[in-house]
């Protein structure tokens, strides 16, 4: 029989103890200690007896944890930063409490059926047709690889001649798409946006038809990003959809930050065109509230994707019927249901409530790029078109900028790391959290 022992149970107090006092106070911001600092402190944790339940739990909440920098801090507005609800934090607790196997629906089944319907709602606000299906995946880059690695074989029982295999994309598309490339030994034409940064069909058009006319290569996929991870912009999906469609070529939307905006209102009109998708991603644990690691992977015409990536052995055979198992959608075999703590909250919370969320990192983008643009040593680099706002301070150096960000960590004021466009340093905020405050916001303008 199975024994729960009182360690055990006094392990489980404690456990919840601190992450119920994680989750009611305002998270610390902290940051990064070296290796050899945290060693003399802990030196080796892994012991031939064990430290046990309670002395190991020790370790983390006051020497590990403290080590990281959190990424729901309302004023780590660094990189994508992520802000999971209260209810999705508190479910992966369940997720974790109940050793689901996500892989299949013989095992998974009640938890797949729940993770589908999170993505349903994905997809129909996305516009795809009720056939579409997906997986929840590790996150952007193996959601973008793949796809990509089905629109190959789609590709190739069209044109089985060609010598080099291309992705076509624009040069503000994400690094995981090289990743992917590279992974898959195939190539990538980076294509120039128009003058309003965004990646169209027509540019598109013509380096496609060029490459094509003059070589043996060809592109077997073109990907749209909506909201690039730098400034947050929507590349013209309409005409890149209409591209690929005179071109059969698959139609991949990388949405990983940026669609989470299809369920916000005001800004729902930039991504007309992703409805023409033969495959899109959006990560969870991005702007969706959820937490690491969750990317929804969506495919038009999932039996394609199934053709691609169902594994084969005399074990599994027994698995292959008509039924969903998400194995078959991406590469992975086992897998969390890493789709149930965003479907907890999503259904507990209801969707009106993610579009207000959403709605909220949109206000605080325009309302800062307002502030930035009244301030004496700033400027914007473009009005934000989601919630990432790009801007740069008057005079300062490369190595400035980065002196700034290292202070303003160093007193636990923020995070926000310098970046680049167009060869300049820049710095940016990514808005996610909804907790963040102007308050917040004008607590890191002033010390510009
Ligand atoms: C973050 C991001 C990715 C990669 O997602 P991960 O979950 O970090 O692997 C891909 N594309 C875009 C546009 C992103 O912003």
């Amino acid at each position: 029989m199975h024994e729960f022992t009182t360690e055990v149970e006094e392990l489980a107090k404690a456990v919840m103890e601190y992450s119920l006092a994680r989750l009611k106070s305002d998270p610390p911001l902290d940051g990064p200690r070296s290796e050899a600092d945290l060693y003399s402190e802990l030196g080796n944790t892994i012991t031939a007896g064990g430290l046990g339940g309670k002395k190991t739990l020790d370790i983390f909440t006051e020497t590990l944890a403290l080590a990281c920098i959190s990424t729901d801090h309302p004023r780590n507005l660094a990189f994508i930063p992520s802000a999971p609800s209260e209810y999705s934090n508190l479910f992966d607790l369940v997720v974790g409490a109940s050793s689901l196997y996500g892989g299949s629906w013989q095992e998974g089944a009640g938890a797949v059926f729940a993770e589908n319907q999170a993505l349903k709602w994905l997809i129909d606000i996305a516009g795809l047709p009720n056939t579409a299906g997906g997986v929840f995946v590790q996150g952007g880059t193996m959601g973008n690889l793949s796809a990509l690695v089905v629109a190959r074989d789609q590709a190739r029982k069209t044109h089985p001649d060609t010598q080099r295999w291309v992705i076509a994309c624009s040069a503000e598309s994400h690094s995981s798409i090289t990743s992917a490339a590279h992974v898959m030994d195939v190539d990538v034409l980076k294509i120039e946006t128009n003058e309003e940064l965004r990646l169209d069909g027509a540019h598109v058009a013509r380096a496609i038809d060029e490459l094509h006319a003059t070589t043996n290569n060809r592109v077997f996929a073109i990907v749209g990003t909506a909201g690039s991870t730098n400034l947050g912009i929507v590349d013209d999906l309409a005409s890149l959809a209409r591209c690929a469609k005179e071109r059969n070529i698959w139609f991949h939307v990388d949405g990983a930050y940026g669609l989470a905006g299809l369920c916000a209102p005001s800004v729902r009109h930039l991504y007309k065109g992703v409805e023409d998708a033969d495959s899109f991603i959006v990560d969870p644990h991005k702007w969706l509230f959820a937490p690491f690691d969750a990317c929804a992977l969506v495919y038009r015409y999932p039996h394609l994707a199934k053709e691609t990536h169902t594994q084969h052995a005399s074990y599994l055979e027994t698995l292959h019927d008509d039924s969903w198992s998400p194995s078959d959608y991406a590469i992975h075999l086992t897998r969390r249901v890493r789709g149930l703590p965003f479907w907890f909250s999503l259904a507990a919370h209801g969707t009106n409530a993610y579009s207000q969320a959403v709605e909220e990192g949109i206000r605080l983008a325009k309302e800062s790029a307002k502030r930035i643009a009244a301030h004496p040593n700033l400027e914007l680099v473009r009005e934000p078109e989601l919630s990432i706002v790009a801007f740069t301070r008057k005079g300062w150096s490369p190595s400035q900028y980065q002196e700034w960000s290292d202070a303003l960590l160093e007193k636990q004021i923020g995070f926000i790391p310098p970046s680049k466009h167009a060869g300049e340093s820049i710095l940016r905020f990514a808005f996610v959290n909804p907790w963040t405050s102007m308050d917040d916001v004008q607590m890191i303008l002033d010390t510009l």
